[in-house]
């Protein structure tokens, strides 16, 4: 293995997804003072862009240092306090995960369940919202990327705003490959991350509060316990003015300088290209990939697939980790093992951001035809 020079390999599995040159060239950019004028210029752009591609106009946008789990981190330990009672929807690993945060934050969490591979239907929510008349927030994974189940968001919110709650998704694998609106759709807190559907590498987790969420936060009785996540010291230096009346950037913690400039640049990429373009791109991706997979006799295990992950059924007699291997050494293509209760049962194909195409299909497609047929 030569470890200074990597080979590059074909992302195809649940994330990082393949990185554009022009992303890695944009790393590679001087690294500045956190508080030089050129790169809050480069931040506030990086924020603008981030609410065009999450449509929203909700002021605090802004890119968590850290990935994924830290932007839900964020959002738990802001909008959650020690003795709240929230509802989460656990589908898979990563709905599970939210749970464990929320309890970690302390609160009491009532669970709707769902048999992996499936969704939840707005209902189920709609009676533990009436079961738990207290709950102040419901949590919903978009994209549960452990099973590639699709979730339907749209008119949730109505439902969960007439109860007083908020709503609160990750879209770590649907941002920039699924449609979703943030304002449209009513959702009050969202996270995502760079490495699926944006094609940037992983270390940021864009979030965005709306107002529910910050009317939750200046209600909040005590600190949250997380000093690094803590949004209102946070938003004093992502906002111009810190989103509240005024006053110079204030140092919290030095920006990840080289990852906004790669966000920034994929942004620009995503909004070139156009965000119905890109879902478009996507579903014709997915579509291709799922008629040449039944083809070959693979079964889909989600009732509705999202386009980014295609979570299949390892078909009788074949080797997983041999398979997997083999398409990493042979083809330097990389898929996805099962992940929790899916271990050894399924294989998950990734279609996210620029490894969305063509050629990626039917290259996946080729190299597991040969692998299988050995
Ligand atoms: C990948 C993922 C995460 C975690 O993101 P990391 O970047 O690995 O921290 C959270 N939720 C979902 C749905 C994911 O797919």
């Amino acid at each position: 293995m030569n470890t200074q020079f990597p080979h590059e390999r074909i992302l195809m599995g649940p994330g990082p997804s393949p990185v554009p040159q022009r992303v890695l060239r944009a790393l590679a950019g001087p690294t500045l003072g956190h508080l030089d004028p050129q790169y809050l210029a480069i931040m506030d752009e990086t924020c603008e862009m981030l609410r065009q591609v999450m449509q929203t106009r909700n002021p605090l946008t802004f890119p968590v240092s850290g990935t994924g789990m830290a932007g839900m981190e964020c959002i738990a330990s802001n909008l959650v306090e020690p003795g709240d009672e929230v509802i989460v929807c656990v589908q898979g690993v990563f709905g599970g995960r939210m749970k464990d945060v929320m309890e970690r934050c302390g609160a009491t969490v009532h669970v709707v369940e769902a048999p992996w591979g499936e969704t939840i239907p707005h209902e189920r929510i709609a009676e533990a919202l009436d079961r738990n008349p207290r709950a102040t927030l419901v949590g919903i994974v978009h994209a549960e990327t452990s099973t590639g189940a699709h979730q339907p968001l749209e008119g949730l919110a109505g439902i969960v705003h007439a109860k007083g709650a908020m709503l609160v998704v990750d879209a770590v694998t649907s941002l920039g490959g699924h449609e979703l609106r943030v304002d449209d759709w009513g959702i009050d807190a969202i996270y995502s991350g760079t490495q699926k559907c944006l094609s940037c590498p992983p270390g940021l987790s864009p979030v965005s509060f709306g107002e529910r969420a910050l009317a939750r936060l200046d209600a909040r009785k005590r600190k949250p316990q997380s000093w690094y996540l803590d949004v209102t010291m946070l938003r004093k230096y992502y906002l111009s003015g810190g989103g509240a009346g005024g006053g110079a950037r204030v140092y919290h913690h030095t920006a990840p300088i080289n990852m906004t400039y790669a966000l920034r640049e994929a942004l620009a990429i995503v909004l070139e290209e156009g965000l119905d373009a890109r879902i478009a791109r996507h579903a014709a991706a997915h579509q291709r990939l799922r008629a040449g997979l039944e083809r070959m006799g693979l079964r889909y295990i989600p009732s509705r697939s999202l386009h980014t992950l295609n979570c299949i059924a390892i078909p009788e007699g074949a080797d997983d980790a041999g398979t997997r291997r083999r398409l990493l050494e042979e083809y330097g293509i990389e898929i996805g093992a099962g992940l929790g209760v899916m271990a050894g049962k399924a294989w998950r194909i990734g279609l996210m951001g620029h490894g969305a195409t063509v050629r990626n299909v039917d290259l996946v497609l080729a190299a597991l035809a040969s692998v299988l047929a050995r």
